[in-house]
């Protein structure tokens, strides 16, 4: 392609911004537009639920580029404003403001929105959900010694916004529907470590709960009501029960849709001016086999790369296997791969000390999956064994004393 042409990005997250940075890196000299719906500088979300929210990182720190690199790479980042359609024919994006864009090529990084919990009193002006800066400040405002937060859902945003609450002395209930934190993420034996983890800081973990409602008073939340009648008071509530992506535009504009947007190795859409990076992208991994999609920052953070070197020409698949990483009071740890809770787990290191990596495996004996606990600089040894489906001996694996690279 011509590298004159013009380029829409909608989506101003990080998606979004290492989109239009991949662009100037790979040499596209044509007009690249940011459409931003939030009124931000394009900023990175890990820090909203960790380090920015408990206080220990000011906001500069997690805006992906200054503004000054925007404008030093002729980048025009369109703040406060959403993209309300998408002609795919005519190759021209409606704004809420009126104006239409036309485009060459499209880049979609809408990311995820919160699930709203659909009860009774959820709208209750000290019911927090947690997905922009604006919503952290506001839960970090409900924090300090003696208040009362109650935290619907034992997700990773419920249990990282627990950890940060828990660092301001604030007295905090989870109240999750499963039988445990994460079970659904990790199965019962990682996600039993968790909830000990919180457990151990002094968070009342109560799970299979059933939620009714939230009990209010002049629209300000008292307490959370369960199935059973019991009512857990409350000074504040954060529910934190998952996200769904948001594809409602590329929906509407007949791009092919199903738990995501469909894209292919190299994260091309059913359009063929049309990439889909992110939240969004439901992924047909060459490495993995199937199609994934990876709600997590290091997928906004690489997948922008190899869609962009698809779009200038080039054939680059994207392979970079899943990857997240959690913060929790001492506990650190990072996951890669791709497995579900009912996978066989075995373990190298000691659950009780919280210094472990865990695999997962298929019938096979391949793995899958891993997570180490405050074990570090494994990640680079175990993705080979992950990414070439390599068959392991479990008794092997388990033991520390045997190198990764003798498996
Ligand atoms: P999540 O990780 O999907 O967890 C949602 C949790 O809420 C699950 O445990 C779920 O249980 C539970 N739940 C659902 N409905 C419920 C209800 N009515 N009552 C009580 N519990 C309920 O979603 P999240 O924590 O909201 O996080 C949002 C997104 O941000 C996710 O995509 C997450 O991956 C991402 N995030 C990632 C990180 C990280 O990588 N460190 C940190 C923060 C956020 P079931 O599974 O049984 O439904």
């Amino acid at each position: 392609m011509s590298t004159t042409e013009n380029i829409v990005i909608i989506g101003g997250g990080l998606a979004g911004a290492k989109t239009a940075e991949a662009l100037r890196d790979g040499g596209h000299a044509g007009r690249v537009t940011l459409i931003a719906a939030e009124d931000h500088l394009p900023y990175e979300r890990p820090p909203m639920s960790k380090d920015y929210l408990a206080g220990k990182a000011a906001f500069d720190s997690a805006v992906v580029h200054p503004q000054s690199w925007y404008d030093g790479h002729d980048v025009t980042l369109r703040q406060g404003v959403r993209a309300t359609a998408i002609d795919t024919a005519a190759h021209q994006v409606t704004l809420d403001d009126g104006t239409t864009l036309p485009y060459d090529k499209l880049v979609l990084a809408t990311g995820s929105t919160v699930r709203k919990l659909p009860l009774d009193g959820a709208d209750a002006d000290n019911v927090h959900y947690l997905r922009t800066v604006e919503d952290a400040d506001a839960i970090r405002a409900a924090f300090g010694p003696g208040r009362r937060l109650v935290i619907i859902g034992g997700g990773w945003i419920g249990l990282e916004v627990t950890a940060a609450a828990r660092a301001s002395d604030t007295t905090v209930t989870i109240l999750e529907g499963a039988e445990l934190p994460l079970l659904r993420v990790l199965g019962p034996t990682i996600a039993q470590v968790f909830a000990d983890l919180h457990t151990a800081h002094g968070v009342e973990v109560r799970t299979g709960v059933q939620i009714a409602g939230i009990d209010t008073v002049d629209g300000h939340a008292t307490g959370v009501r369960l199935q059973d009648g019991e009512v857990v008071p409350a000074d504040a509530i954060v529910i934190g029960i998952g996200v769904r992506p948001v594809t409602d535009l590329a929906e509407a504009a007949g791009i092919a849709v199903d738990n995501g947007v469909l894209v292919d190795a190299s994260l091309r859409t059913s359009d063929p001016d049309v990439y889909a990076v992110g939240d969004i992208a439901n992924h047909d991994h060459p490495v993995l086999g199937h199609r994934v999609r990876v709600e997590h920052w290091a997928t906004a953070l690489n997948q922008p790369a190899a869609a962009v070197a698809a779009l200038l020409g080039g054939s680059t698949p994207y392979t970079e296997l899943p990857y997240f990483y959690t913060d929790q009071y001492d506990l650190g740890s990072e996951y890669i791969g791709h497995a579900s809770s009912d996978d066989r787990v075995v373990v190298r290191g000691d659950l009780a000390t919280r210094e472990f990596v865990a695999f997962w495996l298929d019938e096979e004996d391949r793995i899958l999956a891993a997570m180490n606990v405050n074990v570090w600089d494994v990640i680079d040894q175990i993705k080979p064994l992950i990414a070439e489906h390599r068959v392991v001996d479990p008794v092997l694996l388990a033991d520390p004393a045997v190198p990764y690279d003798q498996l």
